[in-house]
C-alpha cells in the first residue's frame, strides 16, 4: 500500500482535473486584469469570512502535513507544514489589525501601513518558505533518525511561526522603519515599490524551480504547483488593482482561497484513498486470515467463528441447520504408498469437489484438520442433508483419484451427517459430536458411504459424550 501523496504517482485524472483548475484560475486573472481597477460597494462581511477561510485552510493543511511528518518523517512535509503555519498565523493577525473589521483603525493599536505590510511578508514569504521546503527536500531526501523527529518537526514549523510573529510586529509596532506602500485605499506604491515586483518574482521563481525540478510527478508536487499558481495570480491582480474593494482586489482575495485550499484538498482526497486502501487490505487479510493455505478452502477458525453464529441464528429463526462431517477414508495408507506430495494434492481436489458440490451461498465447507472436513448448511433439514452429502460423497467419487488398496480402487470419503430441528433445537457442540459419531458409525460400516445420526444405533446415540 502506497503511503503518502509523496509517492503516490500523479494519474491521469489528477492531470486533468489540475489542469482544469489551473486553466479557471489564468482565465480568471486574464478576464479580471483590464477591469482589475474599477471600485466596488465595500462588502464589510468580504473580509473576515475570506480571512477565516484562508486561515482554516491553511492551519488544516499545516497540521495535516504534520502528522504526515510525524508518520514518514520526511523533513520536507514538516518544511512545508512550516509554510503553511506561517500564512495561517500571518492570515489570522492581518484579519486582527485590518482596518473596518474589529475597529476602524485595526486592532493591536495598527497603524495604516500595517495591513498591507502584513499582506506583503504573507504572500513573500510563503512561497519563499514553500522553496525553502524544496530545497530541504533535495538537500534531506531521508527521513529523520527517530529520536530527533519531535525536535526537528518542531523547529521546521515553530522557526516559519517565530517568523511570522516577528514580521507582524515589525509591521505593527514598527511601521515607521517601513517604507510606505498604502495612501488611503490606494496602494499603488506598493505595485510600483521593488517590494511589489519582489513578492511576483518570488512568487514565479518558486513555481519555476518546482516545475523543472520535479516535472510535477507526484500528486504532492502537482497540486502545490496549481496553488503557487494561483497564489501568483492573486499577487498579479492584487498589484494591478491598486486599490481595496476594487474588482482586482475582490478576485485576488478569491485567488487566496483557491491557493490555500488546493494541497488541502488532495490531503483530504489521499486520506479517503487511503481508507479505500486500507479497507480493501483488512478484506485481503481477514480472507487470508480465514483460509487454509493447503486447499484454499476456510479453515478450522472460520468454522470455529461462524458455525456458533450460524447455528444460534438458525435457533432464534426457528429454523433447521445441519452439518456435515467428512473424512476421507483410509488416508494414512494413501499418504504411505502415494506418498505426500499426492496426499496433498488429493486433499485438495476432494476439498475442491466439495466446494463445488455446494449451491447456496449461505452454505460454506472447512478443513476441519487433517483428512476432515466438515460443511455447515443453514435452513437444510435431514432430508436435503442427506440428500446433499450423497452428491457430495458422489463428487468425491468421480474425481477416481486412484487407491488400488481400498475396494472400490479409487480415494472415497465418508460422511456424517447431524441436523438441528427448530422444534429441538441443540447446542453447537452436541450438534458437532452427533455428525461425528454418524461418521463413526459410516467408518463402522465400512467406509465410503454417508449414514445420519437418526441411523446410528442407539447405544451409540446415548454413549455420546458433548
Ligand atoms: P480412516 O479411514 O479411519 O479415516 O483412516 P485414515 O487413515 O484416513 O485415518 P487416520 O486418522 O489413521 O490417518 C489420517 C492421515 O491423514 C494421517 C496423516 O498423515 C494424514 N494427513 C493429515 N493431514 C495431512 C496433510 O495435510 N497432508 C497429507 N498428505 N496427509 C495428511
Ligand atoms: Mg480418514
Ligand atoms: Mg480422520
Amino acid at each position: 500500500m502506497k503511503s503518502s501523496i509523496m509517492t503516490l504517482a500523479v494519474t491521469r485524472q489528477h492531470r486533468v482535473a489540475a489542469c482544469a483548475v489551473a486553466g479557471f484560475i489564468l482565465c480568471v486573472v486574464l478576464a479580471t486584469l483590464p477591469f482589475a481597477g474599477f471600485a466596488e460597494p465595500h462588502v464589510a462581511a468580504f473580509l473576515p469570512l475570506f480571512a477565516m477561510a484562508v486561515f482554516m485552510t491553511e492551519g488544516l493543511t499545516a497540521y495535516l502535513l504534520w502528522t504526515q511528518f510525524m508518520i514518514t518523517r520526511g523533513p520536507f512535509l514538516a518544511a512545508l507544514a512550516g509554510a503553511y503555519a506561517y500564512t495561517s498565523v500571518t492570515v489570522a493577525i492581518q484579519l486582527l489589525v485590518f482596518p473596518g473589521v474589529f475597529t476602524t483603525t485595526g486592532l493591536l493599536g495598527t497603524g495604516a501601513q500595517g495591513a498591507v505590510w502584513i499582506w506583503a511578508f504573507w504572500h513573500g514569504g510563503s512561497p519563499l518558505l514553500i522553496l525553502a521546503a524544496l530545497l530541504v527536500r533535495r538537500r534531506f531526501p531521508v527521513p529523520v533518525a527517530h529520536a530527533r523527529t519531535r525536535v526537528v518537526g518542531l523547529a521546521l514549523v515553530g522557526g516559519p511561526v517565530c517568523l511570522s510573529l516577528l514580521l507582524c510586529s515589525l509591521a505593527v509596532h514598527a511601521e515607521a522603519l517601513l517604507p510606505k506602500l498604502i495612501d488611503a485605499q490606494t496602494y499603488q506604491r506598493l505595485a510600483v515599490s521593488p517590494s511589489g515586483l519582489r513578492i511576483a518574482v518570488v512568487s514565479a521563481c518558486t513555481l519555476l524551480y518546482l516545475v523543472v525540478t520535479t516535472r510535477l510527478r507526484t500528486l504532492l508536487d502537482l497540486w502545490l504547483g496549481v496553488a503557487l499558481f494561483a497564489g501568483l495570480g492573486d499577487v498579479v491582480v492584487t498589484l494591478v488593482a491598486n486599490s481595496r474593494f476594487s474588482i482586482g482586489w475582490y478576485v485576488a482575495r478569491l485567488e487566496s482561497v483557491l491557493a490555500s485550499s488546493t494541497v488541502l484538498g488532495v490531503l483530504i482526497w489521499e486520506i479517503s484513498h487511503l481508507y479505500r486502501e486500507l479497507h480493501a487490505a483488512n478484506a485481503r487479510l481477514s480472507e487470508y486470515a480465514s483460509r487454509d493455505g493447503l486447499t484454499g478452502i476456510f479453515n478450522r477458525r472460520f468454522f470455529e467463528e461462524r458455525y456458533p453464529a450460524a447455528l444460534a441464528e438458525a435457533n432464534a429463526a426457528q429454523r433447521t441447520l445441519s452439518i456435515l462431517m467428512v473424512d476421507i477414508d483410509h488416508f494414512k495408507r494413501f499418504n504411505d504408498t502415494r506418498g505426500h506430495l499426492r496426499g496433498d494434492e488429493c486433499l485438495g481436489a476432494v476439498a475442491g469437489a466439495l466446494q463445488a458440490s455446494l449451491r447456496r451461498s449461505a452454505d460454506f465447507v472447512a478443513r476441519f484438520g487433517g483428512e476432515e472436513f466438515v460443511v455447515v448448511l443453514p435452513d437444510c433439514g435431514h432430508e436435503m442433508a442427506t440428500r446433499l452429502a450423497e452428491i457430495l460423497h458422489a463428487a468425491v467419487a468421480r474425481l477416481a483419484v486412484a487407491a488400488p488398496f481400498t475396494e472400490a480402487g479409487r480415494v472415497s470419503v465418508s460422511i456424517g451427517v447431524a441436523t438441528s430441528q427448530p422444534h429441538a433445537p441443540v447446542p453447537a457442540g452436541e450438534l458437532l459430536a452427533q455428525a461425528d459419531t454418524a461418521l463413526y458409525c459410516a467408518k463402522e460400516a465400512g467406509r465410503d458411504r454417508v449414514t445420519a445420526w437418526q441411523d446410528a444405533p442407539f447405544a451409540l446415540r446415548s454413549m455420546q459424550v458433548y
